[in-house]
């Protein structure tokens, strides 16, 4: 008899747990993300109720945290940033004062010890951990970055804040990114998302009154509505088609962590997790 109702106790919490299991969204399946293009589409609520490690984000993380090369190429993207911006200044013909756009994730600010602690911690990305680190307005400046956006000033050019990150996170944004030291960290200057993902819209508001004259960011979305859908084969086509704007009206940070390039991806095929998901991308011989 007493073992029946151990048992039966046992069933009981069992079921509880099951039910408060499923009561709760799986983690990162609704809401809005707060990076830009990080969205967890691909992934199916199975492989995100389970703690699932993310040791495939370490060696994308240490070269965005550990290598003296990621440092010289940011500095080198924003000195053609600057090289590029003082020519398109220089066009005839322009009706409309200038400004520059500027992404903010991976491009100004560096969120890689958000990523590193996931990796860490063993947990996927979400939005909740996410606005725990946007509000700790810890971020540290990508290199080269602040410094931009001072010489664009000293140019007469408006510099523009087009993220991703949502309104509810412009607060934390302004005070972290305005104690850096980059012009214009206010609310009238940051355009941030709030409900549509496409910059489109966004820069099109910048458009009435500005020519923008160049577009810097790690996402290719971040430049053009040409990139908000990549097609079968990952967007190639449509970049080959734009090279001579690169280096001249857009300028692309690297991201190897995260970006619409790796959640176009995933949405391609199936698996129980993000690594054997991407296993099957790889070329090989
Ligand atoms: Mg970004």
């Amino acid at each position: 008899m007493k073992k029946l109702i151990i048992v039966t106790v046992i069933i009981m919490l069992a079921s509880c747990a099951t039910v408060k299991q499923s009561a709760v969204p799986a983690e990162g399946s609704t809401g809005h993300h707060g990076r830009d293009a990080k969205t967890m589409a691909g992934l199916d609520s199975s492989s995100l109720a389970a703690a699932e490690d993310q040791d495939h984000l370490i060696l994308a993380t240490l070269w965005f945290q550990k290598s003296a090369e990621m440092r010289a190429l940011y500095y080198q993207c924003f000195r053609s940033a600057e090289i590029a911006l003082a020519e398109n200044l220089a066009w005839a013909g322009r009706t409309k004062p200038g400004a520059v756009v500027l992404d903010i994730d991976e491009t100004l600010l560096d969120n890689s010890p958000f990523q590193g602690w996931q990796v860490l911690e063993k947990k996927e990305f979400n939005n909740d951990d996410w606005l725990r680190w946007v509000e700790l307005a810890r971020a540290r400046p990508l290199p080269g970055a602040v410094e931009f956006t001072r010489y664009a000033d000293s140019l007469g050019v408006e510099v523009f804040y087009v993220s991703n990150r949502t309104v509810q996170e412009m607060g934390a944004t302004i005070e972290n990114m305005a104690a850096l030291g980059f012009v214009n960290a206010d609310s009238t200057h940051m355009l941030l998302k709030e409900t549509a993902s496409s910059k489109v819209e966004r820069r099109a508001l910048i458009e009435k009154d500005y020519e923008i004259l160049l577009l810097v960011g790690d996402n290719l979305a971040d430049h053009s509505g040409i990139y908000d859908k990549r097609g079968s084969d990952n967007g190639f086509a449509a970049v080959d088609a734009d090279r001579r704007l690169f280096g001249t009206r857009y300028i692309v940070l690297p991201n190897p962590m995260y970006g619409a390039w790796l959640s176009e991806l995933l949405k391609k095929t199936e698996g129980q997790t993000e690594k054997d998901k991407l296993r099957k991308f790889l070329d090989t011989f």
